[in-house]
């Protein structure tokens, strides 16, 4: 089933330990769509500036992604966001980030694309996400994420969003900021009570948390050794996440564990390079390997 993805398309400067890298493909809505691309047809949403290299719209394209409604703003330039990762490259810090041409982009979403079942709002301003959904009145799922900056910057309409999606990931920093709970636990069942019906934490390296009214499980991460660059590991946790949902066309508790799993499996190619390019390598069938070892290395 086709799956919308509304969010930020970036050019990323990123600094590892051991690696910088300037001006890099990124942004939540890329992520998302690569990795939603593996299982389900995707439709991209979103806003770029003139120094958007076309190179990388067609790079999308290459996968099947549907560009008809990204626009290209005359005269704007591009979402930048330069981030610094911590030394165990488990935490990082935002150094600049420039909405540029995402600061007031008001999306008008194509008649097809407002028929979507499934739709994914990804990080950008909870405003940008808000006019998405009124567009999209008749999806059946509508999972949102956001982070700490529009936590702290537009909390009233993040609430009044939170009502209105039926599932919500973030990471575990911002489940605590959102909700004021340190104790990750209590921070998803209170995040639950904001309204969505299922809320999903991300813990890194640590995997992630699953709640909904009638249950709450932790997957692990799979463990790769070779963490390059952690920079889009939540969307495209989410990217397969959603993508596997649209493909099973349900969203049935056991469709949601599976769905999980292939979030983590999709996010551990992503970390082992910067911007898309492990993930440029990486086929469905080696998503499906990943996942017979993952379903070993849990059977006991
Ligand atoms: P992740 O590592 O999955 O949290 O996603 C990182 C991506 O999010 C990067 O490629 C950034 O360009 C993008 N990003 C960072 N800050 C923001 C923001 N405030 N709004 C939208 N996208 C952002």
């Amino acid at each position: 089933m086709p799956l919308v993805v509304v969010g930020s398309l970036a050019l990323d400067t990123i600094e590892t330990p051991t690696a910088r890298c300037e001006n890099t493909l990124g942004g939540s809505a890329v992520y998302f769509a690569w990795a939603a691309s593996y299982f389900t047809p995707v439709r991209l949403v979103g806003v770029v500036g003139e120094d958007w290299p076309a190179e990388y719209t067609q790079l999308l394209q290459s996968r099947g992604i549907d560009t008809q409604a990204l626009e290209i703003r005359p005269g704007g330039r591009t979402f930048r966001w330069h981030g610094r990762y911590s030394e165990d490259l488990n935490s990082r810090e935002t150094i600049e980030v420039h909405l540029n041409v995402m600061a007031d982009f008001n999306p008008i979403l194509p008649e097809p694309h407002r028929r979507a079942p499934f739709v994914f709002l990804a990080n950008g301003s909870t405003h940008m996400q808000l006019r998405v959904l009124e567009q999209c009145s008749g999806a059946a799922l509508v999972v949102a994420d956001t982070m700490d900056l529009w936590i702290r910057t537009e909390r009233p309409q993040l609430v009044q969003l939170l009502q209105r999606v039926g599932g919500l990931v973030l990471n575990d920093s911002e489940a605590r900021l959102l909700t004021g709970e340190t104790h990750l636990v209590r921070a998803g069942r209170k995040a639950l009570e904001l309204g969505p019906q299922f809320v999903v934490i991300k813990k890194g390296e640590h995997g992630a948390m699953f709640f909904s009214r009638h249950e709450t499980y932790v997957l692990p991460a799979y463990p790769t050794e070779n963490v390059v660059d952690p920079t889009g590991a939540g969307d495209s946790f989410a990217g397969a996440m959603l993508g596997y949902l649209a493909e099973q066309n349900n969203f049935e508790p056991t469709t949601l564990k599976q769905a999980m799993a292939y979030g983590i499996l999709v996010a551990s190619f992503t970390v082992e390079g910067f911007s898309l390019d492990q993930l440029r390598k990486t086929e469905r069938s080696d998503i499906e390997r990943r996942m017979d070892q993952y379903r070993r290395m849990l059977s006991f």
